[in-house]
């Protein structure tokens, strides 16, 4: 078998590309931080490279798959989500593409969880407060008071994997769960979840018997105290229930004023223009924000107006920016390994070089026979 595979990455993914050269494969790393310019993939993929490894940032269609034709065997996604990669243009040139879901999963959920305690305990301000030296006083309520999350009402929307391992964070805070989710209801789970409720309550470890169920999404706008998004970017077209700008001006109008909402999805999802002014006309109590409609943010960007900055908490893509969740070399534990055993599953015809019985590789449908 052929171990001298040519391989161009986009960015360094770390040790895991030590471990593909130390398999014998040829690695050229795209050199600076930043994404490389479509002409230098084009330009690699034109050379003759058979796997190529891509981050969100590089948009990877039929001018892409054309180049390489005959060549390219596969693209190995470092995340999980892929809406940067043409889907129906991979299966047209009949390259499996990859990528590495379920490794990332609690470190999201971990840190959407937290968003949710950093806006709502307005932990921003008050570190500020201290910091510049404003803090003169302690005093009952001023300068200002955040809202408790304990207890409260969480509408998780999309019950894939980050929203079922956001509401196993949510029930050590005894919080009532409004579940949404249109294609999957993994209602075994939220049995369980309940059977965990109910236990915590006949123990005595909590006064009230909090509750979980499946509701229609309206519904759960109407009743959260905290609204936290984990669906896939899907665009009009490529499913009966699209998610860009699922949140919009009439779908904010629904929630609570003294709501709050939390996206660490995929920024389209957002329509960041009525969000900003939902938190100037306070539509809704607060926003924290992981991902935008343009990234990075642009400088001009509504959501930076300083009026709303004590309100509205903005991450720079970071979710997942945990060490062993990005980096560990082994693919149950670390991005970079899950990402670069996908590329070698492909490339070395593990699972009898079939691309359909390949765990990371996405468009299974194209190789089904
Ligand atoms: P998943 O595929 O397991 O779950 C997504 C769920 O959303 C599915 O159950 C699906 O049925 C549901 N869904 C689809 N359309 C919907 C709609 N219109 N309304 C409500 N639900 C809908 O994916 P996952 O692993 O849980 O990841 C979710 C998304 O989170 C990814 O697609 C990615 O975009 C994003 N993500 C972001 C970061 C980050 O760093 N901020 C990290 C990981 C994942």
């Amino acid at each position: 078998m052929k171990k001298n595979f040519r391989v161009f990455a986009t960015c360094d993914i770390g040790e895991a590309i030590d471990l593909l050269r130390s398999r014998g494969y040829e690695v050229e790393v795209y050199p600076r931080p930043e994404a490389p310019a479509k002409s230098v993939i084009l330009e690699k993929v034109k050379s003759g490279i058979d796997g190529l490894i891509t981050t969100l940032r590089d948009s990877i269609d039929a001018e892409v798959f054309k180049a390489g034709k005959g060549k390219l065997r596969v693209v190995a996604q470092f995340a999980v989500g892929f809406d940067n990669i043409n889907r129906a243009d991979a299966n047209h040139y009949k390259v499996p593409f990859t990528h590495t879901a379920d490794v990332l999963t609690e470190a999201t959920a971990e840190f959407a969880f937290f968003l949710m305690g950093a806006v709502a305990r307005k932990m921003w301000s008050a570190e500020h407060l201290t910091r510049e030296n404003q803090w003169g006083y302690w005093h009952p309520y001023l300068p200002f008071l955040g809202d408790e999350v304990t207890g409260k009402n969480v509408a998780v929307i999309g019950t894939g994997r980050i929203g079922l391992a956001l509401i196993k964070k949510c029930v050590g805070f005894d919080m009532n769960v409004l579940c949404y989710d249109p294609a999957y209801q993994n209602h075994a789970f939220v049995k369980s979840i309940q059977e965990v409720h109910e236990l915590r309550h006949a123990r005595g470890l909590v006064k009230e018997k909090a509750w979980i169920e499946y509701v229609a999404f309206e519904e759960a706008l109407r009743h959260a105290d905290f609204v936290s998004v984990h669906v896939p970017l899907l665009r009009e077209g490529e499913s009966t229930t699209p998610t860009y700008h699922l949140f919009n001006e009439r779908t904010l109008r629904l929630m609570k004023s003294t709501a709050y909402l939390v996206n660490t999805s995929r920024g389209p999802v957002v329509d960041e223009a009525a969000l900003a002014l939902a938190l100037r006309e306070n539509w809704i109590a607060g926003a924290a924000l992981d991902v935008y409609e343009k990234e990075p943010l642009p400088a001009d960007s509504p959501l930076r107006d300083p009026a709303i900055a004590d309100r509205c908490r903005l991450l720079p893509h970071f979710a997942s920016a945990a060490r062993i969740t990005r980096l560990s070399t082994d693919p149950e534990k670390g991005m970079a390994g899950r990402c670069v055993q996908g590329l070698i599953d492909v490339l070395e015809g593990n699972y009898g070089g079939d691309p359909a019985k390949m765990p990371y590789v996405v468009n299974k449908e194209a190789f089904t026979k």
